[in-house]
């Protein structure tokens, strides 16, 4: 019996030969080949600036860390996304507000965002989730009106557009991150990054990912080089740039892939899924069902080979985040969502005849 997980990397000959090259290069890190990936992704997402870590978590850190989030401020995120993305503001002492999902998309809702905005609020980050871009022009009208910022978390929307913008373009936001993890659309391993159109907060995101070390002025000839925040070792190597270059050329056939894949489960599963928005063109990373006894559902599809995952369960509920006073029932909408959601296998090597075997399995088991 063939088995089947909900994500899987695509990795082709001229990935690896892309990589092995690299290995022959002098630089394995700090070297072209990090510069090469950043303005690659400046090129497929119109931003200015690109800042490429480690992964998307040293990219949420440090982009708190160069708005200047701090203790006594408030951040307002979804319930459901993975920790990271509420964690980064609780790194920089700021407090953690979520706000009500959209259950038709699972994104976080504009108007739940305006109820939990209060004289603490400092910052807005919208997770597009499974890929589908949030109401973006909405949530900088609301950033725009309480002197917000906005961080995207786009973790799962490389790819995806937003009313004729690329996702990652900062039309409506101060930085947006993604992450290169494997089971994302393009993968460098581990890696992430943010992108942001303001030099001020490019120069910062620098500083930050590199132990707060500046070289410039007079410096710039010389050995020296001054400290002036406090830094992290967030870098990215070239070995891993080199892979996400070659993995970014082929994003927009995986793109292709990956909607041909909803658009089959849309039409012969016919089970209850997310709903796209007319402004929304995802990159989808994630095919989300909703059933009943979803428990149930999920030990019997691995009875039947299918590696079936949950997105998400609801962050306040960790017992981390009910410490800070969050309990079941904050947030109806996210917890009532999580109980009946799995996520389907989506990924680009799959086939029409796996598909079809996949769908097979999951009627068997309703
Ligand atoms: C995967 C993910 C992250 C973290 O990405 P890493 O690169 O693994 O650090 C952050 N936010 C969301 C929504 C994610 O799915």
């Amino acid at each position: 019996m063939k088995i089947y997980g909900y994500g899987k990397q695509n990795i082709s000959d001229d990935d690896i030969n892309t990589v092995v090259e690299t290995l022959k290069s002098p630089y394995l890190t700090c070297g072209p080949k990090v510069k090469e990936f950043e303005k690659a992704i400046c090129n497929y997402t119109g931003a200015k600036y690109c800042v490429a870590v480690n992964s998307a978590t040293s990219a949420l850190h440090i982009s708190m860390l160069a708005l200047g989030i701090k203790d006594g401020d408030e951040v307002i995120t979804t319930p459901i996304t993975f920790l990271a993305s509420a964690n980064c503001a609780r790194y920089v002492g700021a407090k953690v507000v979520f706000a009500d999902i959209d259950k038709e998309t699972a994104n976080i809702s504009p108007d739940e965002i305006k109820k939990h905005i209060t004289k603490n609020t400092r910052a807005i980050i919208p997770v597009h989730f499974a890929g589908q871009s949030c109401d973006m022009e909405e949530i900088s009208k609301i950033a725009k009106e309480h002197d917000l910022f906005v961080v995207e978390d786009a973790a799962h929307a490389i790819g995806s557009v937003y009313k004729e913008t690329n996702v990652g373009c900062c039309k409506y936001s101060d930085m947006t991150v993604f992450s290169f993890h494997p089971v994302k659309t393009i993968t460098t391993a581990e890696g992430g990054c943010v992108t942001t159109n303001s030099e001020e907060f490019y120069k910062k995101l620098c500083a930050f990912r590199s132990h707060g070390m500046h070289k410039d002025g007079e410096m710039a000839s010389d050995w020296r080089y001054e400290m002036r925040e406090l830094g992290f070792n967030y870098r990215m190597t070239d070995i891993q740039a080199a892979l996400g270059i070659s993995q970014l050329k082929r994003l927009e056939e995986f793109k292709k892939r990956r909607r041909e894949i909803v658009d089959y489960y849309n039409t012969n599963l016919g089970l209850p899924h997310l709903i796209e928005r007319d402004f929304s063109n995802a990159c989808f990373h994630l095919y989300p069902i909703l059933v009943e006894s979803r428990r149930e559902f999920y030990f019997k599809a691995r009875e039947k080979g299918l590696n079936l995952q949950v997105h998400y369960i609801p962050v306040h509920t960790q017992p981390y985040y009910r410490e800070q006073g969050y309990k079941e029932g904050d947030y109806p909408k996210a917890e009532k969502y999580y109980e009946q959601c799995i996520s389907l296998p989506l990924y680009p090597d799959l086939t029409n005849d796996d598909l079809d075997e996949i769908i097979k399995r999951i009627k068997g088991i309703l």
